[in-house]
């Protein structure tokens, strides 16, 4: 199957190109390495970024000689720039069975290491991201188009997840009972569910395979990982850390790929015995549900699209509710599935909400600083055409780079992007209600504001949506808070403030924002067993 690349690097370093890209830990050294010709010696790739697959502790090359599938790569894209700074292998079925094997094989003795020797290893991992936290960040911001200041957040969540539950599993408790009139002893006893698929999406690349990765092996799990195929360079780079922390061979493996090759193959595997942890979109989310839908000792948790609402109530400090429905809205160019982008405002403060919201937005939310670029040229087009929708419904435009301005030809950016895939954050108001604005997921840096008059409306309209992932409510009415918040049809609800996460509250969305729940002792029932033990006394 695929062929080992140990031989590629040293003792230092698990392949020569990760040695490579080991070394470029700024910006300036990264964008260098890219310009820089490439070796006579190179193989035929006409990149020097060429990832591997991690197999079994070991970096290996997808082979070609694949009996359904050979492998192939894709580009990938700077999308500050909109060009090719690497490859990604699409790794064929039969290599994901090969890796499953490894995973299958680990296993036995990873599920049957004391949770204190597991602990170890991850904070080991979680040292090693922390070390090289310009590494990954600089990388991240590159292949996903983030700010380099947005990108350091994510690498130090990245950090918190590994040692969070590292620590969490140390402190174990279960439940016993004694049945009731008699002298039965009963108790709750947990063991690892087995081999998973942890499969995640592009917008927050490191961050959200590490929310995976590490509850998965702390309760004692492996698994094959396989990130979005238009961001893996840092899950690339994760693998060298998992060899450097000297994580047993098998534990976690990371296949590359697309969705319909290798992700599909990967989840229809009978090798995952334990499950799937997926965070992506609600389509692709239905399909897993579906492809598995037979193999019902799968656990399956979902995290799935949103698209959340903002209310903004008349007694809020304008100052304050503008910057927070503004981040919760602009952050990371609105592509976190926990962005508010259908912001709700009550009649007796619209108009200088809007205004203010306006001004805010342009001084704050610019290009290049506040606001990196959107993913990909696919996901650019899909963006343009909600503001071409915009347009043609007669919504009014407001966007970070017009000043005095709103007509939408000169806020619209071009269909054919020549410098990267660029779109100043817009905001848009007077559409329509029954706009597919205020209904799709658009994932980007659009946002639309709209009116209300009630506290019941405000609820109406919140809750007027199939996605119910996150929302936020901005109010100073300590009973309105408990009132409207106990009623938003969403997993999870932010008063006054947005993206604040304490890592063992439930995440996860109601209605087609997904199923189940991970963080914590959630986290734990996705990736181990219950069993109930009776033990009659005498
Ligand atoms: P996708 O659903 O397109 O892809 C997510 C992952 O699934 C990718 O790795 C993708 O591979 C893979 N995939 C695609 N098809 C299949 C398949 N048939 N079987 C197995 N795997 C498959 O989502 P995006 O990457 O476009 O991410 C954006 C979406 O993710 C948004 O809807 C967003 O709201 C949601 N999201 C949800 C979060 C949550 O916690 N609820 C958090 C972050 C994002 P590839 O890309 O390589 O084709």
């Amino acid at each position: 199957m695929g062929q080992t690349l140990q031989e590629g690097g040293n003792a230092e370093f698990g392949s020569s190109v990760i040695q490579d890209v080991w070394a470029c830990d700024t910006l300036e050294k990264a964008k260098a390495f890219i310009a820089s010709p490439r070796h006579a010696s190179d193989d035929e790739s006409p990149y020097k970024i060429k990832m591997q697959n991690y197999v079994g502790g070991a970096f290996t090359t997808p082979s070609s000689s694949s009996t359904t599938t050979t492998s192939q790569y894709i580009d990938a894209i700077n999308p500050k720039t909109g060009r090719v700074f690497g490859q990604v292998p699409i790794s064929s079925a039969d290599e994901v069975e090969h890796t499953l094997r490894a995973a299958t094989e680990a296993f036995g003795s990873w599920s049957a290491t004391p949770a204190a020797a597991r602990s170890k290893h991850l904070q080991r991992v979680a040292g090693l991201i922390q070390e090289n936290r310009e590494l990954f960040a600089v990388w991240e911001s590159i292949d996903q188009g983030k700010t380099l200041e947005r990108a350091r957040v994510e690498v130090d969540r990245a950090v918190s997840n590994f040692n969070y539950f590292s620590t969490f599993i140390l402190h174990q408790q279960t439940a016993a009972r004694v049945v009731d009139g008699s002298n039965i002893l009963t108790y709750e006893h947990r063991s690892p569910a087995g081999v998973f698929a942890l499969i995640s999406p592009w917008n927050m690349p490191l961050y959200l395979l590490t929310w995976k990765m590490a509850p998965c092996l702390a309760f004692g799990c492996t698994a094959v990982a396989k990130p979005s195929e238009v961001t893996s360079m840092t899950a690339f780079l994760l693998c060298e850390v998992f060899r450097r922390a000297g994580l047993p061979p098998g534990a976690m493996n990371v296949v590359f790929g697309d969705g319909a090759t290798t992700g599909s193959a990967l989840v229809r595997s009978p090798l995952v015995r334990g499950g799937v942890s997926f965070t992506g979109g609600t389509a692709t989310g239905i399909q897993i549900r579906r492809d598995t839908a037979d193999q019902i000792y799968k656990h399956l948790s979902l995290e799935l699209g949103g698209k959340n609402p903002t209310l903004v109530f008349g007694d809020v400090e304008l100052d304050k509710a503008v910057q927070t429905a503004a981040m919760a809205a602009f952050e990371n160019q609105g592509e976190i599935c926990l962005c508010g982008s259908r912001i709700y405002v009550q009649d007796s403060i619209y108009n200088d909400f809007v205004a203010a919201s306006t001004a805010y937005v342009q001084a704050t939310y610019k290009c290049g600083e506040r606001v990196g670029a959107v993913v990909s040229h696919q996901h650019y087009t899909k963006i343009r055409s909600y503001l071409l929708l915009a347009q043609s419904e007669g919504a009014t435009f407001s966007s970070s780079t017009s000043t005095s301005t709103s007509n939408p030809e000169t806020i619209i950016p071009p269909a054919d992007p020549t410098n990267g895939y660029w779109i100043p954050p817009v905001i848009l108001t007077d559409v329509p209600p029954t706009s597919r604005l205020l209904q799709d997921e658009i994932f980007g840096p659009v946002a639309t504001i709209s009116r209300f008059a009630t506290e019941d409306e405000a609820v109406a309209l919140a809750n007027e949506n199939p996605n119910g992932l996150a929302a936020v409510l901005l109010t100073r009415d300590g009973g309105r808070m408990r009132r409207v918040g106990e009623r938003l049809e969403a997993g999870l609800v932010w008063v006054n403030c947005w993206l604040v996460r304490e890592l063992g509250t439930p995440f996860g969305g109601m209605k087609s924002s997904g199923t189940g729940r991970e963080g914590g002792e959630y986290s734990r029932d996705v990736f181990t067993h219950v069993r109930t033990l009776h033990m009659p006394l005498q």
